[in-house]
């Protein structure tokens, strides 16, 4: 008795029946979304200039901001590939551009943002190094199949850390952004790898809205001397 009930209940815990993107029944990411991510990626000014070209996959609406709060916000973990895939796209297109290095066969770098660390822990770790992750792991059996669209590497290095005393940024102007971050991004210098020279740096994050965790970010690599090459967030607001 309640057997039936229950076994319902774990299969829906186990199978979102949701597209992330759309909240379309059926499936977990639509074909609609999918081709929508993958569309290319637009160049972004911020309201607090982080000196380097910032793109995005796109605006923060639609698929991109639904499958962003899904993934952060409910845990949708079956997300991070299809947004890894979506990144991946546009990281392969920017080298196309000869936004990306320009003919460097050095690895691309993927630094992702730093999130406040307790954050973090709520939502199940961070999506957005699961994110960079994925990139790495597409870029692996791209190469080990097919030959990549990308033809060079990809490194993912956590090495940056929101230090304590930074608040939730929502509902802060621009000026509270940059003060509430100001100094509070550090380096994590036993993870930076000595190849860091020699590649492009990407700095990946999710959301992008005053720019001001980005320049900050930007920044705190800078006096280390690592120049980032550009910014590559999911969706600008
Ligand atoms: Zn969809």
């Amino acid at each position: 008795m309640g057997d039936k009930k229950f076994g319902a209940g774990l299969l829906d815990l186990l199978l979102p029946r949701e597209c992330g993107g759309c909240a379309r029944t059926g499936t977990l990411w639509c074909r609609e979304c999918a081709e929508l991510l993958s569309d290319h990626p637009v160049q972004l000014s911020p309201r607090v200039d982080p000196g380097v070209p910032v793109w995005a996959l796109g605006r923060y609406d639609g698929p991109r901001r639904r499958s962003v709060i899904e993934m952060k916000e409910r845990g949708r973990r079956d997300l991070t590939m299809p947004l890894g895939i979506a990144v991946a796209g546009a990281l392969a297109m920017l080298e196309r551009w000869g936004e990306l290095g320009g003919g460097n066969r050095a690895p691309i770098v993927l630094v992702p943002a730093p999130t406040r660390a307790r954050a973090a822990r709520s939502r199940g770790g961070d999506p957005v190094r699961r994110i960079a992750e994925s990139v790495r792991e597409k870029q692996r059996v791209e190469e080990r199949e097919a030959g990549s669209a990308l033809g060079r590497p990809i490194q993912v290095c956590p090495i940056l850390r929101m230090t304590r005393g930074v608040r939730d940024s929502v509902g802060l102007s621009a000026a509270d952004r940059v003060t509430n971050v100001n100094g509070h991004v550090s380096l994590d210098t036993t993870a930076i790898s000595s190849r860091m020279g020699d590649s492009d740096i990407v700095l990946l994050d999710d959301v992008l809205t005053t720019g001001a965790t980005a320049a900050e970010s930007v920044r705190a690599l800078s006096l280390r001397g690592i120049r980032t090459t550009i910014v590559l967030v999911v969706a600008g607001a």
